[in-house]
């Protein structure tokens, strides 16, 4: 057999076992996801990426109750809100997370690539590439699998996801995906969970400042981000 067609055997072999886990817990409830994902399946092989935006506190929880050293991803672009680290920070103490490791991009890319930090106005591919995409990837390198916070109701691209997937060069695990609005509200409250404080002004999802925007009751949640470009992804989630 020849390097690739091993390597393509590797990965058929990683989604078929990605397709299995998604058909056997496809009714489990999040909890149960977690604990199989960290516990049994991808023991110390499994990391959190989260925002700590609008919908973040509920995984965030979720995962505290099961194991909360586990390790959690925060991407800081450089360009969140100015709340967003204060609730990052508040959040992971409140939810007791002993690990939330904060993601940077690399200081001489973007001294190179975005020396003024304008690069978003003119190509926010570009952007994201250097302040999520590449920070992200190479933080992954330590782990088989993520854990996501997707849900099918953010539409688009995500309105198939199952619970467990193959992408790339990772699993990913979506233990909320089939949440409606409506759960995620109930769980809030359930729990006492403080919502991120941009929320109330009227944004439903949350990312960088150039390129988000508050919504209308009503509207589609990520109707705010990238808004006036057909972008709806920032490009951590294509393989
Ligand atoms: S969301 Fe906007 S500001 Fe943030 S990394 Fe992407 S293009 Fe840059």
């Amino acid at each position: 057999m020849t390097l690739s067609a091993s390597a393509e055997n590797s990965v058929d072999i990683r989604e078929a076992r990605a397709r299995s886990l998604a058909a056997k817990y496809a009714n489990a409830t999040p909890s149960e996801i977690l604990d199989v994902a960290i516990n049994e399946e991808f023991v110390d092989e499994i990391t959190l990426v989260s925002s700590f935006g609008a919908e973040s506190a509920v995984l965030l929880h979720l995962v505290a109750q099961v194991a909360p050293d586990t390790p959690v991803l925060f991407i800081d672009t450089g360009k969140h809100f100015a709340q967003t680290p204060i609730y990052r920070r508040k959040l992971a103490r409140q939810l007791g997370l002993t690990n939330v490791i904060d993601l940077k991009p690399a200081t001489d890319e973007a001294a190179e690539i975005d020396p003024d930090g304008s690069l978003w106005q003119s190509d926010t591919d570009a952007c994201c590439t250097l302040r999520k995409v590449r920070p992200l990837n190479k933080a992954l390198d330590g782990y088989s699998a993520w854990i996501t916070g997707r849900k099918q109701f953010h539409g688009g691209a995500r309105v198939h996801l199952p619970v467990f997937e193959f992408k790339g060069t990772h699993f990913k695990v979506n233990p909320i995906v089939s949440w409606k609005p409506e759960d995620v509200d109930t769980y809030f409250k359930a729990h006492d969970l403080p919502p991120h404080p941009l929320v109330e002004q009227g944004f439903p999802s949350i990312g960088c400042w150039p390129c988000t925007h508050p919504v209308a009751p009503g509207d589609d949640v990520r109707a705010g981000r990238w808004r006036g470009q057909s972008k709806t992804e920032c490009g951590i989630h294509r393989s």
